[in-house]
């Protein structure tokens, strides 16, 4: 039987906090306010980043939450790269922290300085229910002044944010009352969302819903291939890898580059396997569970709910099924 080891690492990112000014609807990581105000320390980042090269990747994206919500801190972490000699490719930001540019240009040379090329902004009607679109274009003004480049993820979306005041958010209802009633579904074919995290929830109201049965028949195999994708990884900040987009299943550090334990990781090599339906029969023998609603989206919207139910009873290894915080928000 393969075993599941991560041997190499194509491409990914840090994640340096999970707090945020947000609470997007379609956050992969459930990031928002009520998350504890931990930040990357230097010395994982380093760690973390000389694994990365090690295994085969020699660049990375930093993303949160929202990293700059401590630049001084982003700082320690690109001194970390550049000690690493990782490549910080760029910094992924929401643009919350946008007071006034001249404290915004301060702030990014002073980034700059220290490896900072460029950022991704985000633009989305997800981000304009928290973050007015004048904060982002400030942003991406002061990136111009200080010679940062701007990647806008996604452009595609400008038009639609320029239709409201600038200056304040806009929830989504908004958007619903101009561009028609399916404007979450218009969405879904205009962005790149993964359906996971706090994406599920969003879309389970308006995409179509299967049943536990129709889910596990057509999901007969293991996860082996989203487990071992690594074109797409994370680290966090608790020094957790993130398997594939399996927001909620994590790897210690420590544990990439040998074969994991079914000991030390039941729930993740059960999943990697025999997948949904072997995580399924997991918690029905061992806890009774039985699936909590009629309709799921895919397996991941099961197995999210499935992994819930392990948090509460506390079964799972140590290191597989963080951040907790991750289950309670
Ligand atoms: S998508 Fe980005 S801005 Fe929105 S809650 Fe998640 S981390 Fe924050
Ligand atoms: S079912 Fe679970 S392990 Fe499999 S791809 Fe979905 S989230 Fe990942």
């Amino acid at each position: 039987m393969a075993e599941f080891n991560i041997r190499r690492l194509i491409s990914g990112g840090l994640i340096t906090n999970y707090f945020c000014t947000s609470r997007c609807r379609h956050c992969l990581y459930r990031c928002g306010p009520r998350w504890p105000k931990k930040y990357m320390n230097p010395e994982t980042g380093e760690k973390s980043l000389r694994l990365i090269r090690k295994l085969g990747c020699r660049s990375v994206h930093i993303g949160g939450g929202e990293p700059m919500l401590r630049p001084d801190e982003l700082g320690q972490i690109l001194d970390a790269a550049a000690r690493a000699g990782v490549h910080a490719a760029y910094v992924e930001t929401n643009s919350s922290w946008f007071r006034d540019m001249a404290s915004a240009q301060s702030v990014l040379s002073d980034l700059r300085e220290k490896g900072l090329q460029t950022f991704l902004v985000s633009i989305s009607p997800f981000h304009n229910e928290f973050v007015p679109f004048s904060k982002i274009s400030g942003v991406m003004e002061a990136c111009e002044r200080t010679g940062i480049s701007i990647f806008p993820w996604v452009a595609d979306f400008i038009p639609d944010l320029s239709a409201f005041d600038p200056d304040t958010a806009h929830p989504l209802k908004d958007y619903e009352e101009k561009f028609g009633e399916n404007y979450l579904l218009q969405i879904l074919k205009r962005y790149w969302i993964h359906t996971g995290g706090r994406a599920l929830d969003t879309f389970r109201t308006i995409l179509p819903n299967k049943s536990p049965r129709q889910i596990l028949a057509e999901n007969r195999g293991g996860c082996a291939q989203e487990l071992s994708d690594t074109s797409h990884f994370h680290i966090d900040l608790f020094g957790n890898y993130i398997p594939g987009l399996c927001s909620g299943l994590s790897i210690s550090i420590d544990d990439l580059g040998k074969p994991l334990s079914e000991k030390e990781y039941p729930v993740l090599t059960t999943l990697f396997h025999s997948g949904i339906k072997g995580i399924l029969a997991l918690a029905q023998e061992n806890f009774g569970y039985a699936p909590a609603r009629e309709g799921y989206i895919n397996k991941c919207d099961l197995c999210s709910e499935i992994r819930a139910f392990f948090v509460e009873q506390g079964f799972g290894g140590e290191s597989e099924l963080n951040p907790g915080a991750f289950y309670r928000f």
